[in-house]
């Protein structure tokens, strides 16, 4: 008789941080699944936990060191419980996350995933540690397992080399590397073979794409190739890699969406000489009359840091200025936190806490007050907007985006479902939403 094959374990995973880790979890799901290892979606029914983590500002690491004290009483109920920490935090603090938190069987950063197979069967006292960079790894050959979704969010490229002096990135997710454009296809026909209808494509810097001589605006046209694909958006560019070819791409292939995710970080050139970020603020609002001139309905959003090193009322005031004058249709802003490892870490912290507080409060608020504003400004006005799925709140309303990435409600309809586009009239706005209704 043959003997019964044992369940396969159960893993749960959880995730923090950016779309780049998001995918990364899709990717790690997609390695464990191969395997023999399964999905649960409550960490009380997993043989193993495995948490996905951020390091980019000190708040989110702590957050997940909060996590992993709560997922350790788990652990001290049932001590075959394996508890991992993947990701960039992993490659951040190794040792010091040890210490923290000493029950972790295993660490493990963004380019150990193809070995957690290996990793996941280490039985010995000490956890296992992987945290070597890998300059070569894209996982290119695996399929991640993509969230059912009208939109799929596609990793372009890998790692960063911009070393912008705040930034912990290109120290914990390694060298700039980008996918084959052959592997991005595949996975693009596949998606769009299953119904996905808005593709994202993924990388820090993700406009400075480039496989032999396929560049960004090269890949932005073979991926507008693949029937199916109704929609193209990526994240994030960087100024400085916006050449003319991701322009023309933009301008003249309709399936490139009006909207971009257009990172400043300061108003200052002071400031942005400090961080090393590579343009000046005229750089900067040449570009954006650039791309304004060639892609006329362009919605821009951007990040912004307060509180960097040095920066004194009047820079802080000259960030301001530039967010009127662009105009952004939407900002994440951002309290400076210090980094170790990166350049700035030893310049240290001149911005009090309360300080960075207020700026990042007046930030917020003026930013309100511009994306009313332009909202409102469209009231009236008509959009396509490709349906999501049911609206947050409001029952029996349905949601989706307009090409500029604007969230749009609006009553439903029997006959309208995910991945339908619809044509909206606008006929409410606040800073966040449209509101209206299908003609
Ligand atoms: N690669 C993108 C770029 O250069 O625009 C951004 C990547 S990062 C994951 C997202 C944002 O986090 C940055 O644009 C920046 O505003 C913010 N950020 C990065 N390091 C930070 C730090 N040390 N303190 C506060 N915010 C930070
Ligand atoms: Fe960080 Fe700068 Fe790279 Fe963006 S471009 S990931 S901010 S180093």
């Amino acid at each position: 008789m043959t003997k019964p094959t044992p369940p396969p374990p159960q893993v749960y995973l959880e995730t923090y941080g950016c779309q780049m880790n998001i995918a990364d979890t899709q990717t790690v799901t997609a390695v464990l699944r191969r395997a023999g290892y399964a999905s649960v979606a409550r960490p009380e029914d997993a043989d193993i936990i495995l948490i996905n983590t951020c390091a980019i500002r000190e708040h989110a690491e702590d957050r997940v060191i909060g996590r992993l004290s709560d997922l350790a009483r788990l652990k001290r109920a049932r001590p075959a419980l394996k508890l991992g920490l993947l990701g960039c935090m992993a490659q951040h603090t190794r040792a010091a996350l040890l210490e923290k938190a000493p029950w972790l069987d295993l660490v493990a950063g963004p380019d150990a995933y193809r070995r957690l197979p290996e990793l996941l069967g280490h039985d010995g006292f000490d956890p296992a540690v992987d945290v070597r960079l890998d300059r070569g790894e894209t996982y290119a050959d695996i399929s991640p397992e993509y969230a059912e979704s009208v939109r799929a969010y596609v990793t372009a490229m890998r790692g960063c080399d911009r070393f912008c002096t705040f930034c912990v990135v290109p120290y914990v997710r390694g060298r700039e590397r980008s996918v084959p454009p052959d592997a991005i296809l595949r996975e693009v026909r596949a998606l769009a073979a299953r119904g996905v209808k808005e593709i994202v494509l993924l990388g820090q810097t993700v406009n400075a794409y480039r496989f032999d001589a396929t560049d960004f605006g090269a890949l932005l046209r073979l991926v507008a190739g693949v029937e199916g694909v109704e929609r193209i958006r990526f994240t994030s560019p960087h100024p400085c890699d916006m050449s003319d070819s991701v322009i023309d791409a933009m301008a003249s292939e309709p399936k490139v969406q009006p909207y971009l995710h257009l990172p400043v970080q300061s108003g200052s050139d002071r400031v942005l000489a400090a961080m090393e970020r590579g343009y000046t603020v005229e750089g900067y609002l040449d570009l954006v009359a650039r791309l304004r001139q060639a892609i006329p309905a362009i919605a821009l959003s951007t990040d912004l840091i307060v509180g960097f090193h040095g920066e004194a009322e009047s820079d802080f005031m000259a960030t301001l200025a530039l967010m009127r004058a662009v105009g952004y249709d939407s900002a994440f802003s951002f309290k400076y936190s210090v980094r170790e490892h990166t350049r700035a870490h030893r310049l240290g912290d001149s911005v009090s806490e309360a300080e960075k507080g207020r700026r990042l409060a007046e930030v917020i608020a003026l930013q309100e007050t511009i994306s009313l504003e332009r909202n409102r400004s469209l009231i009236g006005r008509e959009f396509a907007v490709l349906v999501e799925g049911p609206a947050r709140r409001g029952a029996g309303r349905l949601a989706g985006k307009t090409p500029q990435f604007k969230t749009a409600v609006f009553p439903g309809a029997a006959e309208i479902k995910a991945g339908d586009t619809v044509r909206l009239r606008v006929e409410s706005a606040t800073a966040h939403s449209l509101a209206g209704a299908v003609v």
